[in-house]
């Protein structure tokens, strides 16, 4: 039962399902047809989508920010305990 399937693919900015025609390249932009989000295939079993131009530097600037006033958070309540 090898009918034609469908290929498709969850936007990651939406949640939105991305039908293709064809079976998409690695690193071939699509735009999501439903926010509009240009997005880059970065697997294809399954058909993975993630944005193209995300700057890790500064997410990774913005988490570890985060992270650290979590833990100095939780050091301060344990030596409190
Ligand atoms: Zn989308």
């Amino acid at each position: 039962m090898k009918s034609k399937e469908k290929i498709v693919a969850d936007c990651p900015s939406c949640g939105e399902i991305i039908y293709f025609d064809r079976q998409p390249k690695l690193a071939e932009l699509v735009s999501c047809w439903y926010c509009e989000e240009e997005l880059e295939v970065i697997g294809l079993e399954p058909v993975l989508l993630d944005f193209p131009f995300q700057d890790e530097d500064y997410d990774d600037e913005d988490y570890d920010d985060e992270g650290y006033d979590t833990e100095h958070a939780q050091d301060y309540e344990d030596s409190d305990w």
